[in-house]
């Protein structure tokens, strides 16, 4: 008997299959395809000579800890303790559901929002717990009456993500006020934040949970140097937690990788002294903008897009076929592959939208977008 029924393999992984075999430039799959920096290229291959091949501590290399606190300091003027309330992951994922196992217990609820990202729902009905799937507005900003009629006493968690994956929405200081208000009402609510895309915003600021008062204590904030980095194979992230629950999510860690990947640990830790993070929203604007440009002329309708390195385009204008179906044909007919949003959903809803990922360098956008242009 399955534990997971109704799972298959990943949209990410079809997609970016599918592009592979009919050779198709893929803007699917979300991973940058431009040069890593040579800067911690370099520092990546002196280190692959010293001593840095062993395990770390188990919550991490403590260098590296110090100064994602000093990150966190700088970016969200939040203090942290980096021995009680970080942990160094195996990338988000890991994060993500080491958390859930830590802290849902069977027959809780926990509240996702729809169009979601893949990997929430699985660690939930792997603890035997519930989830509670719960729509965004059309235009992506939560509905915060309907969040609010889903809660009840059984409410464990909620999972955010800001930005927000495949939209490109943020959060606003008014849906913060809303959180507010919604958890003073259930004290018992934790809130995983998803964070990967922090450092990726366009013309309005992301707002972090790190910023929160009232969130400190009952919120866990994943984040990811996969997609800070352009380094997403490299599978490093981070984990912040008040101490209580830090304590729980480091007795599942211990058991389910016990520390993470040394060497890139010694790099990141490294390379966290020349780069700087707040050059990747303009870096990523520019993609967008041009992104964007090149299909003006196209029969795509471009949805907004404040963050991420995903645009979200309707083709209702070009055809009628479902979004998987669309996205099948656009690989095999016009050699170019995107994600159905209609996966992002519990009940696959088809809204005649798709998703490009646009972290890939300039000929690769002009060849891509040329084709759609013919659509
Ligand atoms: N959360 C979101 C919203 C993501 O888009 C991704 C991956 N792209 C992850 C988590 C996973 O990040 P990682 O690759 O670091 O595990
Ligand atoms: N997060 C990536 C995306 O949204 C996919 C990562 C994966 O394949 N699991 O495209």
């Amino acid at each position: 008997m399955s534990k997971l029924p109704n799972v298959t393999t990943s949209i990410f992984t079809v997609m970016s299959k599918m592009a592979a075999e009919y050779n198709a430039i893929n803007l699917s799959q979300g991973f940058p395809n431009f040069p890593v920096d040579k800067r911690l290229t370099d520092i990546l291959a002196r280190l692959s000579t010293e001593n840095v091949h062993q395990y770390t501590p188990m919550a991490g290399y403590p260098p590296l800890m110090n100064k994602i606190a000093k990150l966190t300091q700088d970016s969200y003027n939040r203090t942290i303790n980096p021995e009680t309330e970080l942990l160094i992951t195996a990338g988000a994922t890991q994060g993500i559901f080491t958390t859930i196992l830590a802290l849902v217990k069977e027959n809780d609820d926990v509240i996702i929002l729809d169009p979601s990202y893949d990997s929430y729902e699985s660690p939930v009905l792997l603890c035997r717990a519930k989830p509670v799937r719960v729509a965004l507005n059309d235009d992506y900003t939560p509905n915060w009456e309907r969040i609010e009629k889903a809660c009840s006493a059984n409410t464990r968690m909620m999972i955010i993500n800001n930005p927000h994956n495949p939209t490109g929405k943020i959060l606003t200081e008014n849906d913060f006020i809303q959180l507010k208000n919604l958890l003073e009402k259930y004290p018992d609510i934790i809130v995983l934040s998803d964070e990967v895309y922090e450092y990726i915003t366009f013309e309005e600021k992301h707002i972090s949970a790190n910023t929160k008062d009232f969130l400190l204590n009952r919120c866990v904030i994943v984040s990811s140097f996969g997609k800070s980095f352009h380094i997403t194979g490299w599978k490093i992230g981070y984990t912040i937690a008040p101490e209580y629950l830090m304590k729980e999510i480091k007795k599942v860690h211990q058991f389910l990788v016990f520390s993470v990947n040394s060497i890139s640990q010694f790099a990141i830790n490294e390379y966290l002294d020349v780069v700087d993070v707040n050059l990747l929203g303009k870096f990523y604007q520019e993609k967008r903008d041009y992104f964007q440009k090149l299909l003006q002329n196209s029969r795509f309708e471009l949805k907004p897009c404040e963050g991420t390195y995903f645009q979200v385009a309707s083709y209702a204008g070009i055809s009628d076929e479902d979004d998987v179906t669309f996205c099948k044909n656009l690989i095999i007919n016009h050699g170019v592959a995107a994600i159905p949003i209609s996966t992002f959903y519990s009940d696959h809803k088809d809204q005649k939208l798709i998703r490009f990922c646009f972290a890939k360098d300039d000929l690769t956008l002009e060849s891509a977008t040329k084709k759609l242009c013919k659509l």
